[in-house]
């Protein structure tokens, strides 16, 4: 059954930050309105893989909460959410790059999270398909992957108390929105969840776009089991300008494999880019040789939305109480869905969250910061 009138949250945005974040107002008892433009974001383009990514405590404390969380809700996933705990093989080029292996185990290890140091003998009888003679790698068996798209609209459909509606909003203060077709909508507190969409309402967000490219091959009996990722991705992931490329392959459950990864500034072109694609194929094809045997049958890309620091804003906009911001999840956040849905409706609660909520607040930036009383 659907709420009658009224919500007391209302969510812009169902990709899978809005919908995590309804879901966990749904499950507190709160009644939750969506509204989304249909356009689809950063979600409908992204990869999926749910990783432990460790290059600053913040980072690593929210993706490996939001991890121990999505294996929590692992049971009630429907099958087309095709949930995978595969782990991550972190794979260094050669024996030199152990070194990073190592440190990389060490600091994930610091929080609690297990790693295996694989050699390259274990590791080629692990992957077969990966070419020969590479350094070893880092296995993190927790980490997996799954569908986001299907699993936003789960999370939207599994609570009664949350409505989904169609709609653009043009206008949002801290109790209220306006719709493109002129209505008003009100309620007690107001969630901003539409991705890189949100500048436009609040331009006073920090936020960057950062195009990224995937292409998807056809079906084939499944011979990559893990998420492959080269020990290099985090400098990609991380660069502040110009074009970055690094291996990451995952297994789909379909036998498909899907290539990345891209990263680029100052665009907002949604063509596929012949001059980044097909670095990134060749890339690809030095770790998995065979790749080049294999049809590709989609490419596309999508615009991750990135804050300066790399981390997303969570909480209350210190000049707007009332309205709450979830929003600057550039690259991780399928992954770190559930665990900024859970740590913003805490907020909004008054209840502590179970990590330090200080990081990812809103007032670290300039622009959001409280005006002087
Ligand atoms: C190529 C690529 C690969 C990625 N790979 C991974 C990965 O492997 N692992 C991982 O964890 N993350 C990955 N990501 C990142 C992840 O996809 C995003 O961080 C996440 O999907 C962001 O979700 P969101 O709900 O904040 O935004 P979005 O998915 O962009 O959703 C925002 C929604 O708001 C709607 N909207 C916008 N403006 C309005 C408005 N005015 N009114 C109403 N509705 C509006 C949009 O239509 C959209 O549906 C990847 C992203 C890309 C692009």
């Amino acid at each position: 059954m659907k709420p009658e009138a009224g919500a007391d949250v209302l969510v812009v945005g169902a990709g899978i930050i809005g919908a995590a974040c309804a879901h966990e107002l749904a499950r507190r008892g709160l009644r939750v309105q969506v509204l989304d433009d249909g356009h689809g974001g950063a979600t409908a383009a992204g990869m999926g893989h749910l990783v432990a990514m460790d290059d600053n405590p913040a980072e690593l404390a929210l993706s490996h909460y939001s991890i121990g969380l999505w294996r929590q809700l692992r049971e009630h996933l429907p099958e087309a959410c095709a949930y995978r705990n595969c782990g991550t093989l972190w794979l260094a080029a050669n024996p030199d790059e152990m070194d990073l292996a190592r440190a990389k185990q060490h600091n994930l290890a610091v929080h609690g999270v297990a790693g295996e140091l694989l050699d390259g003998a274990t590791l080629a009888a692990l992957e077969p398909m990966l070419r020969p003679n590479l350094g070893g790698a880092l296995k993190i068996p927790g980490d997996g992957i799954l569908y986001a798209p299907a699993t936003a609209r789960w999370l939207l459909a599994e609570n009664a108390l949350i409505s989904h509606r169609n709609a653009r909003v043009r206008h949002l203060a801290s109790d209220r929105l306006e719709l493109d077709d002129g209505r008003t909508l009100r309620a007690q507190q107001v969630l901003l969840a539409s991705g890189l969409g949100a500048r436009e309402l609040l331009p006073e967000l920090p936020l960057r776009a950062k195009k990224g490219h995937l292409l998807i091959t056809d079906r084939y009996p499944q011979r990559v089991s893990h998420q492959l990722v080269e020990l290099g991705y985090a400098a990609s992931a991380h660069a502040n300008h110009g074009t970055s490329l690094a291996f990451n392959v995952q297994p789909r459950p379909t036998g498909q494999l899907l290539i990345g990864s891209s990263r680029q500034f100052d665009t907002l072109e949604p063509q596929v880019e012949t001059a980044v694609l097909a670095p990134m194929l060749r890339r690809a094809v030095e770790y998995l040789p065979e790749l080049a045997q294999l049809n590709g049958i989609r490419a596309w890309t999508g615009f991750r939305a990135a804050t300066p620091d790399g981390l997303p804003i969570l909480g209350e906009h210190p000049q707007q109480p009332g309205l709450w911001l979830a929003v600057g999840h550039e690259g991780l956040g399928v992954t770190t869905a559930p665990g900024s849905a859970r740590l913003l409706v805490d907020l909004m609660l008054g209840e502590r969250p179970a990590i330090d909520p200080q990081p990812y607040q809103p007032g670290r930036f300039p622009g959001l910061q409280r005006s002087p009383a």
